[in-house]
């Protein structure tokens, strides 16, 4: 018996964002508007959409001993997320400084903080943590080295889940142990290299199994996703919505897809009911604001 659902391992981050007219040019000073703060980081987004799913969800994390890491413990406690595997101190929070333009484009600037030092002994140190969880989630907001220690550590039993964001080569060893490995269109092509070449999706999903994983899902924004296993490769369709903003699609996609894994869906099924999610998350502003509860799921798709 599981303590929890699913436990996910990653970053944890303030976003600062400022929309501005234009962006300054080196040397250059705009004004913009009043800032806004929100929760974020890959790792505390996914346990959000997890946790507001119904998932039992535990987050393993490390955050500043300031005022953004007493806002994003607030956000996970508020959604249900099980804090005690969140370590505090060691640098500041990491914080994602966003400027936003009249277009919707951004430009983002990034301080890892405390997500960076989120290390590989505070993974042996959370051993109870891997233990109690049914399915282990990770992302590439920490150090790599921190993602081969939770590989090393899963139990015997356990579902490890990767999404490679930001995507990186990842070694064999990490490789072998998704289940899936949950990438986007330039997520795959970053693993791939040259190999993926100007390949189509499902090449790509073929490619990315034979690098040793046991499944692929490649999402594919509003044309759904791909999943590829030993049984083969099949196409989820996406649920057509009028989207706003697809802000943290990704992430309620991969953590509605855990945590579904571990209630003993299929790949197809856990990947169909994830794209629901992210279908209603599209429809929303925001990221953590926009993760839906199993019942907003339910409505959307009957
Ligand atoms: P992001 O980095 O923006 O959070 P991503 O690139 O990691 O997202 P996407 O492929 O854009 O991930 O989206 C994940 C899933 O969410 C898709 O596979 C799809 O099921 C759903 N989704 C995304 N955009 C739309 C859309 N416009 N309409 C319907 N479903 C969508």
């Amino acid at each position: 018996m599981y303590d929890h659902d699913l436990l996910v391992v990653g970053s944890a981050n303030a976003d600062l964002v400022i929309d501005v007219e234009r962006r300054p040019a080196a040397g250059e000073t705009v004004l913009g508007s009043d800032l806004a703060v929100h929760p974020g980081g890959k790792g505390a987004n996914q346990a959000v959409a997890a946790a507001r799913l119904g998932a039992r969800t535990a987050l393993l994390a490390r955050v500043g001993d300031d005022a953004y890491g007493r806002l994003l413990l607030g956000s996970q406690r508020a959604a249900g997320v099980e804090t005690a595997g969140v370590l505090v101190g060691g640098a500041p929070t990491g914080v994602a400084l966003i400027t936003v333009d009249p277009s919707g484009d951004n430009s983002i600037v990034v301080s890892p903080g405390a997500n960076g030092r989120l290390t590989p002994a505070d993974v042996r140190a959370a051993d109870g943590l891997l233990h109690a969880s049914r399915v282990v989630s990770a992302q590439l907001e920490i150090p790599l080295e921190t993602v081969v220690e939770v590989v090393r550590n899963l139990a015997p039993g356990s579902r490890f889940v990767l999404n490679p964001s930001p995507p990186r080569p990842l070694p064999a060893e990490v490789l072998a142990a998704c289940d899936p490995l949950i990438v986007n269109e330039h997520e795959a092509k970053v693993i791939l290299g040259e190999a993926g070449g100007s390949g189509e999706p499902e090449d790509w999903a073929r490619l990315l199994l034979a690098k040793g994983p046991k499944s692929v899902v490649v999402t594919l924004g509003g044309e759904g996703a791909l999943v590829a296993s030993a049984d083969g490769v099949s196409r989820v369709p996406s649920v057509k919505v009028a989207a706003v903003d697809t802000t943290g699609a990704g992430d309620s996609f991969t953590a509605a897809l855990a945590w579904r894994l571990g209630t003993g869906s299929s790949l197809a099924g856990a990947a169909a009911y994830a794209a629901r999610v992210g279908a209603v998350a599209v429809t929303r502003r925001g990221a953590q604001e926009s993760f839906p509860t199993a019942q907003e799921v339910d409505a959307l798709c009957g």
